[in-house]
């Protein structure tokens, strides 16, 4: 059963088109994995799923149509978006960043959720009334995440959560997520350049190349594809 449909026919910015044709689906509780080369379109497309770009085609959330919805309408449809970079409130706490993710859930559940996430990961518990922007790189990726798991959404995009990580907190960082995901049954939509861990946790994947769709498969599918080992893979 699919959970997300994407059928665009053009999405950019106004009259700049980045992506074309762009046609895949998300499974319920699926993963699919993103690939392409820096500017191909990959945060446009996760921006465009969010309700922030203009575009031109269809969306649908378990049949809901997301195209022409505000974007907190679309968050609140049960899609939960960690952008680019750093996706914290630096001068906010670490709680204030939780409480910030459960806001449309009643206080007292999402209180005891944040108390949950602080439980589970005692780096966060230790530091939650000081301001986030004091965490290390990973913990702030960690948090980022845990704050949009704070909405209970139904998919979660992730906009290259390893970007400015050391390799060993990526691939911590990637247990952690296919634990949580797997948990608590939330699809994923990763957009990511470390090829290798993402294609790990991923069940689909897909290239995108200047805006279009070049290979699309399994993951084992295209961890054994010769063009994309030679550019994601690094073999
Ligand atoms: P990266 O990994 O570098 O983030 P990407 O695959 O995510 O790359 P996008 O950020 O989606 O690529 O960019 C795709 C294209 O859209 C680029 O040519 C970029 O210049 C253009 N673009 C991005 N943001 C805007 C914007 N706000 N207005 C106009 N064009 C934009």
């Amino acid at each position: 059963m699919s959970l997300l449909t994407v059928e665009i026919a053009a999405a950019g910015y106004g009259p700049a088109t980045v992506l074309h044709e762009v046609g895949f689906e998300v499974a319920t509780g699926g993963r699919l994995v993103v690939l392409g080369a820096n500017g191909a379109g990959k945060t446009t497309l996760l921006r465009t799923i969010s309700g922030l770009t203009t575009v031109d085609g269809s969306i649908r959330l378990d049949g809901t149509e997301l195209v022409g919805l505000a974007p907190h309408r679309i968050a609140g449809a049960g899609i939960a978006h960690v952008p680019q970079g750093r996706g914290t409130f630096g001068d906010l706490t670490v709680r204030e960043n939780l409480l910030v993710g459960g806001a449309t859930r009643p206080g007292r559940a999402a209180a005891a959720d944040a108390d949950r996430w602080m439980e589970r990961f005692p780096r966060l518990g230790e530091r939650a009334a000081r301001p986030a922007a004091g965490l290390s790189g990973g913990e702030q990726q960690l948090l980022a995440i845990a704050r949009a798991l704070m909405s209970t959404p139904r998919l979660l995009l992730l906009d290259e959560p390893s970007l400015g990580l050391a390799p060993k907190v990526t691939s911590e960082l990637f247990s952690t997520l296919d634990e949580l995901c797997g948990e608590t049954g939330t699809a994923m939509l990763l957009v990511e350049q470390n090829a290798e861990l993402a294609l790990g946790i991923a069940e689909t994947a897909l290239v995108i190349e200047s805006g279009r769709i070049t290979v699309r498969g399994s993951a084992a599918e295209l961890r054994d594809n010769d063009d994309v080992r030679r550019a994601y893979l690094g073999v």
